[in-house]
């Protein structure tokens, strides 16, 4: 049975937040200290996102799981986890192209420990792999990610597409003053890399609440700062995807830009999220949360957590607010939310 909100759209990804603690400090993302974890007895078990994930999928017909975080490879075990997942089956009768084959998984990563969990998460099965690299200097990345890992994360692109994740995508998140005289040197190592960047704009979801719209690199700026040294095309419709399109005019690759804040796509999401703690919402910027842990705990049945996943999708809005007065900025950060 589809899962249907009340604007039509259809229910078909769910991010799963499998931790939200991270080995990184971004600074759009979390404080450098002072960071309260989620205690470890409210965090979901893997017996628990594994439930979850049954009903998303094999009730709601839900197709395609990306674990995030937080930074998921900090998570012990991980490959167990994405085996469990694996397993589910989209049902038979289902209109998507994975009826009767395990969802589409991915995974959202920093990559700096990837090449130590990539083997074992590709044979585990799972499909994609999304890098986050927002610069190519040794000296910024310490600025941005408060940590000297530049190394280790490209090395950890090297990894994944050692192991065979097709694609590897790069996630670039770019912020005015910061690195955005890097959109070019990005967009050519991506070409050199044979792997597909796309740029976000900065999101008032940062730990420090100092985004300004001014700090935002719009999807035109950096369109055109690409077109005018790598001339572009841009690709078709990208349906329920985040990201619009475009490719190389002289065949070397594709570029993606998610424009979440110049162009928000909330008439297309077909999105909804589960935290590390169990808390279900249907949108990155909701203000409420539904505790699907609190129900699982004290024993809910399935029939019980379907209806209320179904409740709950039953107040996703129209789409957020970012650009209007009246935006109210969600309690939690991008990395207690699962970005
Ligand atoms: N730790 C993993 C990582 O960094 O890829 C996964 C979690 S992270 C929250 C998921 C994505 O959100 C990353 O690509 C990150 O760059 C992006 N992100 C974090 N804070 C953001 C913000 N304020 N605006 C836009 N994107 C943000
Ligand atoms: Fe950690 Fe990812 Fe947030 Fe950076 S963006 S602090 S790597 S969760």
């Amino acid at each position: 049975m589809d899962l249907v909100d009340p604007f039509g759209r259809t229910i078909r990804d769910l991010r799963i937040s499998v931790t939200d603690r991270c080995n990184f400090r971004c600074t759009y993302c979390m404080p450098e200290e002072g960071m309260i974890w989620v205690p470890r007895s409210e965090v979901l078990t893997f017996e628990e996102i594994e439930r979850l994930a049954r009903i998303f999928v094999e009730r709601f017909e839900v197709d395609g799981l990306r674990l995030t975080g937080g930074e998921p490879t900090v998570r012990a075990h991980l490959p167990v986890l994405v085996g469990k997942l694996a397993a589910l089956r989209v049902p038979t009768h289902s209109a998507s192209p994975r009826a009767g084959h395990s969802p589409d998984l991915a995974l959202t990563t920093n990559g700096a420990t990837f090449r130590l969990v990539a083997h074992e998460l590709r044979q585990a099965g799972l499909d994609r792999v999304n890098v986050s690299l927002d610069t190519l200097r040794a000296d910024r990345f310490l600025q941005m990610t408060r940590r000297d890992e530049l190394v280790r994360v490209l090395d950890g692109i090297e990894a994944a597409k050692e192991a065979g994740f097709q694609p590897v995508k790069i996630n670039a998140v770019m912020q005015r003053g910061v690195n955005d005289d890097e959109i070019v040197d990005l967009a050519r190592f991506g070409r050199d890399h044979d792997v597909e960047v796309r740029f976000i704009e900065f999101m008032p979801l940062d730990a420090s609440g100092h985004w300004a719209s001014a700090d935002v690199v719009t999807q035109d700026e950096i369109v055109a700062a690409i077109d005018e040294v790598f001339p572009l095309e841009q690709m078709t419709s990208r349906g329920a995807a985040p990201a619009d399109r475009w490719r190389y005019l002289d065949g070397r690759g594709t570029v993606g830009v998610i424009p979440s804040v110049s162009k928000p796509f909330c008439g297309d999401c077909d999105r909804v999220r589960l935290t590390a703690d169990g808390q279900f919402r249907t949108c990155l910027f909701a203000t409420t949360e539904f505790d699907l842990l609190k129900m699982m705990r004290k024993g809910a049945d399935d029939n019980a957590v379907a209806a209320e996943i179904q409740r709950a999708v039953g107040t996703k809005w129209a789409g957020h607010q970012i650009n209007q007065v009246s935006f109210v900025r969600p309690k939690r950060t991008m990395s207690q939310i699962g970005g």
